[in-house]
């Protein structure tokens, strides 16, 4: 929060890289490789997901502390609720303290894999805003904390016409200042492609007294399918020119990556022109539309990479 607080006052644009756990220790020490040579662009920090139900608890930890002590980059990890009774939550907190790591995106977590509803687990917690308190007053400053925020509102609010209702949206966004309230230094949102529902959130965000950064969370389109699947999954809306857009290149992998570099960078350069110095790329775990956005925009040039020695991952410590 104090690089994005300073970034901010300097009038600097900032980014940062989100990657998932790979499934095998060998996916763990490409995806280590692959972040190595994106730090080197010099991203705020990086942060790495908490499985969903907290199946990747263990390589979520495992990830977090190479990134932090080997990567050697600022790392923030995801912490959810879910399937996590308080030690298990003071458990990952301790871990990744002791490893120097001090910022984390705390979650209330979707359901496990086959269930459709939340179910709070005995001696844990119902909802992010009770993890954040119990961070808050348990660590008291140690940790930065981020939470996520819904330009759409929350997928449980959005109806089958794929929109909240107001008061559902309101709603929403009040616990969203809740959560703000009980100690989250910043928001960092639900994906998103229609730039102009997130400018409004973020307004919307400001007019009942949300102050502090709001990141745009940036999916750079790479498949039509995994596109489809996340939309579908996250009930975001996908305006009509994108539709037209895709359909006709649909099969074409190559086009579609490109296209997605096209309109992640035109949705950035808007979110840039609003005012907002601060960009969130889901990175998927790849490289090449993250980096390409940020070259469109003019944040990275080949030539300043801040790092230039090639990094080989001691594989006996990430396999510990
Ligand atoms: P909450 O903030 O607790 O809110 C959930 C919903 O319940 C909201 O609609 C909220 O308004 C409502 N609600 C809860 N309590 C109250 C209350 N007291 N009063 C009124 N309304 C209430 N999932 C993972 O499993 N792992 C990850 O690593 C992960 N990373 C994510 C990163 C980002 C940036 C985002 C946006 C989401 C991520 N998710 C992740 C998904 C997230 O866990 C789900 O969206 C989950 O369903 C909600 O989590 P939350 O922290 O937003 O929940």
């Amino acid at each position: 929060i104090e690089k994005i607080q300073k970034a901010a006052a300097d009038g600097r644009t900032v980014f940062s890289f989100e990657y998932f756990p790979p499934k095998t220790d060998d996916g763990v020490d490409n995806l280590l490789e692959r972040m190595d040579r994106m730090v080197a662009y010099g991203p705020t920090f990086c942060d790495i997901t908490w499985g969903a139900g907290g199946s990747t608890a263990d390589t979520t930890l495992k990830i977090a502390k190479s990134m932090q002590n080997l990567v050697c980059v600022e790392t923030m990890m995801h912490l959810t609720c879910t399937n996590m009774p308080v030690e298990k939550i003071d458990h990952a907190l301790q871990t990744i303290k002791s490893n120097g790591i001090q910022n984390v995106l705390a979650l209330r977590g979707d359901p496990p894999h086959g269930q459709d509803k939340f179910v709070q687990v005995e001696g844990g917690f119902s909802c992010a805003l009770n993890l954040v308190k119990h961070i808050k007053d348990k660590y008291d400053d140690y940790f930065g904390i981020t939470v996520a925020g819904y330009p759409e509102a929350h997928p449980d609010e959005i109806k089958a016409d794929g929109r909240a209702p107001p008061e559902a949206y309101n709603r929403d966004l009040e616990y969203l200042k809740r959560k703000v309230d009980a100690g989250a230094d910043f928001i960092i949102t639900q994906l998103f492609y229609d730039t102009d529902i997130f400018l409004k959130f973020v307004n919307d965000c400001r007019q009942i007294g949300i102050t502090c950064p709001i990141v745009p969370g940036i999916m750079p389109i790479n498949n039509y399918n995994g596109f489809k699947r996340m939309t579908t999954f996250c009930k975001t809306k996908i305006p009509a020119e994108i539709i037209a857009a895709l359909d006709p290149i649909k099969e074409n992998d190559e086009a579609v990556k490109n296209y997605g570099i096209q309109l992640g960078t035109d949705m950035c350069k808007k979110i840039l022109a609003s005012g907002i110095k601060t960009l969130h790329l889901y990175t998927l775990n790849m490289d090449k539309s993250a980096l390409a956005i940020l070259m469109n925009l003019g944040l990275i040039e080949e030539s300043k990479i801040s790092r230039t020695l090639p990094w080989r991952p001691p594989t006996n410590v990430f396999r510990v």
